[in-house]
């Protein structure tokens, strides 16, 4: 018998190993009332039940009574972005979040997927959670824009289509620039924070790492910029990499431990690094781990707000309103800013398809969610789109037409905070 669970795991009887299964004890919990159902975008896709989390959360028990993992039980939660709006739509307050990170993790350990698959797997690890290699393919990314050679890539190859669909217009100098190790307070010290740089982040969108450190610089924070780690473990804690996550977990742990708050602007890796408790048992980190917005919002603010004029809709990251449940300060923070007209979408609780790496894994359905998702910010009438989370800019810039201008809520406080226009 495995601890969290009344149902053994028999070797060669049951899908699962022993090494931490979907806990029946949580699968117990689902009533199959079915409130989830219209909140989850793969059954607001397909209408399939087992594209639903009722669904999924069966195929987790039926793992207790199947021997071995098929793959149209793996298909079921391949297609599963992580996004959690269940958890915030469940009455029964299931934990599909646990209950996901558990079964991603053994699929990866006991199911043999396509040689292809795995190859692509493979090539987004190699590179995504390696800032210096992101860093070194720049060049290249900035060319194959400029010349439009995504669009050479033929249809058929989804995956690679979508890889370079999606390269985000980065400029070579941004990409490479470094942060301040440590940057005063502004005025009296009311403190010390730590930021995480984060992988993607850190090349794709270096400018919000650096708002972050002037806003909590002008609210009197010295703020250290730490160079390790290169990776959270968040992409790989929600694929199913649960080894890999670890390590990156562990040295995310090492280089923060002096620090007794850990801001992070990314709302995937926030989620992650509060997961650290279910991940390698440090839920005392976990506490330390602060979403910027969580941490300002908290704070009586002190940098004066100049005007901003302009209209902008709010997406919530996933990462952010379901899997954290971090809605309104984000809002409160951008209400602050005098003239900033903030606007909200139709399904703003549905994911934009972007989910980590899903749009790069699952690209159909990832852009079938990213159309709705721009349709529905455009419709607005918006100047300007606001995104807490690197996955979600890039996503929904790539299916808005015309384009809008997509900022993270920290880039526009800290125009406002130093007195700049957008
Ligand atoms: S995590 Fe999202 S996609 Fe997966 S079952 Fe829940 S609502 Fe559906
Ligand atoms: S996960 Fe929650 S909302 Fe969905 S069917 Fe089970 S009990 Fe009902």
């Amino acid at each position: 018998m495995v601890e969290g669970t009344e149902v053994p795991v028999v070797p060669g009887r049951t899908a699962w190993d022993g090494n931490r299964p979907p806990s029946a004890a949580l699968i117990g919990d689902c009533v199959h009332c079915g409130f989830c159902l219209p909140a989850c975008p793969t059954y607001s896709l397909w209408q399939e039940e087992m594209d639903s989390p009722r669904g999924r959360i069966q195929l987790m028990e039926l793992g207790y009574q199947t021997p071995a993992l098929s793959s149209e039980m793996v298909s079921h939660f391949d297609s599963c972005l992580g996004c959690m709006a269940c958890v915030t739509a469940c009455p029964s307050g299931v934990r599909y979040d646990l209950l996901l990170q558990e079964t991603k993790a053994q699929i990866e350990r006991n199911f043999k997927r396509r040689l292809s698959d795995r190859v692509f797997r493979s090539l987004i690890f190699a590179l995504f959670p390696h800032p210096g290699r992101l860093r070194a393919l720049v060049p290249l990314l900035v060319m194959q824009r400029r010349l439009h050679l995504a669009g050479l890539v033929p249809r058929r190859f989804r995956r690679l289509h979508a890889m370079a669909a999606l390269s985000p217009p980065v400029r070579i100098s941004a990409a490479w620039r470094t942060l301040a190790a440590v940057t005063p307070a502004s005025g009296p010290r009311r403190g010390t924070v730590a930021i995480l740089q984060g992988c993607v982040q850190r090349v794709f969108f270096a400018g919000v790492n650096q708002a972050t450190i002037d806003v909590l610089a002008a609210e009197g924070y010295e703020v250290h910029a730490p160079g390790a780690p290169r990776c959270c473990g968040s992409l790989q804690q929600h694929t199913g990499y649960e080894e890999d996550a670890r390590a990156c977990a562990r040295e995310t742990v090492a280089a923060f431990d002096r620090y007794d708050t850990v801001v992070v602007n990314a709302a995937g890796c926030g989620s992650g690094m509060k997961e650290y408790g279910h991940l390698i048992g440090d839920g005392a980190f976990a506490a330390r781990v602060k979403d910027v917005h969580e941490f300002l919002a908290g704070i009586e603010p002190r940098a004066v707000r100049h005007p901003l004029p302009m209209r902008a809709v709010y997406h919530d990251a996933c990462h952010l309103a379901h899997a954290q449940g971090i809605r309104e300060q984000p809002r409160a923070l951008l209400a602050g800013i005098p003239g900033l007209e903030l606007l909200s979408p139709a399904e703003a609780d549905m994911c934009c398809g972007s989910a980590g790496v899903y749009n790069l894994l699952e690209p159909k359905a990832a852009g079938e969610l990213g159309r709705r998702k721009a349709a529905n910010l455009l419709a607005t009438g918006a100047d300007a789109v606001i995104s807490a989370n690197p996955g979600c800019s890039i996503q929904v810039s790539r299916y808005m037409y015309p384009p809008l201008p997509v900022h993270h809520p920290i880039e526009l406080l800290a125009r406002s905070v130093r007195g700049e226009r957008v």
